[in-house]
């Protein structure tokens, strides 16, 4: 059965629960194979195992610490070429994408962004113009390259296996020039908030103009859900929350189990960071806002007391 690679996003070995969702989806099309670039093998080995790795790719080498993508893509396309891979699923983040773009280049193969669904045959579903278009597309050219957007679906463990009964190989990569033009200098890790990473998050808490610049309600319901919480790009540009948390076009794209919209009208650019949301709340108090024609459920009312409330009923149970 052919091998589809899997690129592992990882922090010192801790695995991202969107390459569990890549491997899942890749146990449908052929044999997974997680591909490990940097250090900290040992602590996701049983992990990738578990959801389906039959085999690990690791390259241990300092340059994917020290320069910014093209490492990571001149690895990964050298382990497809050798592999033969019939596939490689990335994760749609902005380095997943990057990194797909430059790999699809070297291998001379179509590419395929923001997919919400792979089936067996790696034909890819997408959600686009705000929900209201469904693309389905193959690739018709190479191997396909596919990055799939977070929370595409519940990954769920291997049959038959305790993650220990895998291969591994060890990988060395000869990296070009180019490999290292860009150099990282500095890292400022984001202060810590103790919530869970947006895009990887189950439950989404937005806030927008409507909040007058006060997040402190949406930040309590989103405690309350042990969720994240995320911004409009009306109120990251009033300087009220930082851009890392702004959904939309210019922005992150999630798409949770449930995004809760608070004082957000529902533009076009932001729908496109959220569109794909299982269930979508909306609290506002204009009934006419556009929003809530893409919610399942929604509040017609002021934020500000309408939160709270539910903070407080959350609080309860
Ligand atoms: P508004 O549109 O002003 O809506 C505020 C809403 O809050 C209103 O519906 C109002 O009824 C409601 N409200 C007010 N007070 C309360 C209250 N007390 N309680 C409840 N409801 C209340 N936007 C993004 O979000 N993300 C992007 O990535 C993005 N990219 C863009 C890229 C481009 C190229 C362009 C041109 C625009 C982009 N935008 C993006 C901006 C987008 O067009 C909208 O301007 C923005 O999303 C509006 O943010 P908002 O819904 O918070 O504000």
């Amino acid at each position: 059965m052919a091998e589809i690679l899997v690129l592992v996003d990882h922090v010192d070995g801790a695995v991202r629960k969107t390459t569990l969702e890549l491997l899942t989806l890749a146990r449908r099309a052929g044999e997974p194979a997680a591909v490990f670039l940097g250090s900290g093998y040992d602590a996701a080995r049983e992990t990738l195992g578990t959801y389906g790795a039959a085999k690990v790719y690791v390259v241990e080498a300092p340059e994917f610490e020290q320069y910014l993508v093209v490492p990571k893509a001149e690895a990964l396309a050298q382990i497809a070429r050798s592999s033969g891979a019939a596939g490689v699923l990335l994760t749609s983040t902005p380095e997943g994408k990057e990194i797909a773009a430059r790999l699809a280049v070297k291998l001379g193969s179509g590419i395929i962004t923001d997919a919400v669904d792979v089936a067996a045959d790696l034909t890819t579903t997408q959600s686009v113009f705000a929900g209201e278009y469904t693309v389905t597309a193959q690739v018709t050219t190479g191997a396909p390259v596919i990055t799939v957007k977070p929370n595409a679906v519940t990954p769920e463990a291997a049959d038959g296996t305790d993650g220990t009964d895998g291969t591994e190989e060890k990988v060395t990569v000869a990296f070009s020039d180019a490999a290292t033009k860009a150099r990282i200098v500095d890292r400022k890790p984001r202060a810590a908030t103790g919530r869970p990473e947006l895009t990887e998050a189950s439950i989404v808490v937005s806030g927008g103009r409507g909040t007058g610049g006060d997040f402190a309600p949406v930040e309590a319901l989103a405690d309350a859900l042990g969720a994240a919480v995320g911004a409009s790009r009306a109120a990251v540009d009033s300087g009220w929350y930082p851009h890392a948390y702004q959904i939309g076009q210019t922005g992150k794209t999630v798409s949770p189990q449930l995004y809760l919209a608070a004082g957000i009208s529902g533009a076009i650019q932001h729908l496109a960071g959220m569109q794909t949301s299982k269930t979508i709340v909306v609290v506002n108090k204009d009934p006419e806002a556009p929003v809530f024609a893409l919610a399942d459920f929604g509040v017609v009312g002021d934020l500000r007391t309408v939160l709270p409330q539910a903070t407080a009923e959350i609080g309860k149970r």
